[in-house]
């Protein structure tokens, strides 16, 4: 019997239980691809999955991980043949469909993006699905109309993993970038991103009013909840944000002021049913926008066996930027 390492969250009496062990080729879910897994991330997601806290795994036993990258060993697709280097972002990975943290993954063929040019897996997963979404938000602005001559923009959950990529893209491009965060200490961090003003989150995270000063076009929120609403209601006249997450909360307190006085749009953004089209669309910019020496700047390492751990950090808010994780 053909084994390969993993690891496996199980559902007990007393809550989920997680154990590196064995895992049968056999035992691998439907696909037309078994993809060598080589790189992994730890996104807020993984964290919600590993430590229980939200029901993200819906189906048991399961391996947790919601993107990687690797090398095809064995396709029954002719988009794909052993030997080509793959992405996989979202799809149920990790959810319903056998995930990431582990040596091997059978999915559909569908699901794969190929390695962009020019960029391997480890920097392919230190974007992540967190970067990737970044930059479906930064596509989401831009196909409004947005653009950095029309004022700046506003970036929630700066330290994190969106807000991270999202700075370094929207800086890229010219934009005035404002950074929300709760940890001031990153100043010089999210400056050497490309952020040209820092801004306290407990200035957005309050209940708020209706409408606020006009302060920005356009925002990537990672946060929900009354940030997002703070959000909506500080946008200028005809700008829009870009919603992907829920650090915060998942409500939105929040009232129609902006959108039926100011021309607001609320711009939903989401990485795991996106369709193939844009995803390419995505991997390719970020490919060509994304600056390494940034990407590697806000990239830390670790190995398969500290994902447990990293898994309770993230949810911490104590994770910087982005975490890659070497399956070795
Ligand atoms: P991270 O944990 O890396 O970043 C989240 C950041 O949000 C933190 O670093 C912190 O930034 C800030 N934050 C944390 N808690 C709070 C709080 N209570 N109030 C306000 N701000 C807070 O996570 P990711 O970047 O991986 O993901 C960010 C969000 O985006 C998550 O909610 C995730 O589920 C969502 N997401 C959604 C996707 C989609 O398809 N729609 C895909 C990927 C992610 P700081 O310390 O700077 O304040």
């Amino acid at each position: 019997m053909t084994t390969f390492k993993a690891l496996i969250a199980g559902k007990g009496e007393t809550g989920t239980s997680l154990a590196f062990g064995d895992f049968a080729e056999a035992d691998l879910m439907e696909g037309d691809v078994t993809v060598r897994v080589t790189h992994s991330t730890v996104n807020y997601k993984d964290g919600l999955a590993l430590t229980g806290r939200a029901p993200v795994v819906r189906r048991w036993p399961m391996i947790p991980g919601i993107d990687f990258a690797g090398r095809v060993e064995a396709s029954d697709n002719p988009a794909f043949k052993p030997g080509d280097l793959v992405i996989l972002n979202g799809w149920g990975t990790g959810e319903t469909h056998l995930g990431a943290y582990a040596q091997k993954s059978r999915v559909k063929a569908d699901w794969l993006v190929p390695l962009p040019e020019g960029m391997n897996p480890g920097e392919a997963m230190a974007i992540g699905t967190a970067g990737y979404t970044a930059m479906l938000c930064v596509l989401a602005l831009e196909k409004h109309g947005l653009k950095p001559s029309d004022g700046p923009v506003v970036v929630t959950g700066a330290a994190g993993g969106v807000g991270s990529v999202a700075i370094a893209l929207l800086a890229k491009a010219g934009w005035h970038v404002i950074a929300s965060t709760g940890r001031a200490e990153e100043a010089d961090y999210l400056k050497g991103l490309g952020a040209a003003e820092i801004i306290d989150r407990n200035e957005l995270s309050a209940p708020g009013r209706p409408l606020g000063k006009e302060r920005w076009i356009a925002g990537v929120d990672a946060v929900g909840a009354h940030t997002l609403a703070n959000l909506l209601s500080m946008t200028k006249y005809g700008g829009a944000i870009a919603a992907c997450g829920l650090a915060q909360g998942m409500d939105l307190p929040a009232s129609v002021a902006p959108f039926i006085l100011r021309n607001v749009a609320l711009l939903g953004v989401d990485s795991v049913m996106c369709p193939k089209p844009r995803r390419l669309e995505a991997w390719g910019r970020l490919a060509s926008d994304l600056d390494r020496d940034k990407l590697a700047a806000m990239t830390t390492t670790i190995p398969l066996e500290d994902v447990i751990e990293t898994g309770r950090a993230i949810l911490d808010g104590k994770v910087r930027g982005r975490v890659v994780v070497e399956v070795g």
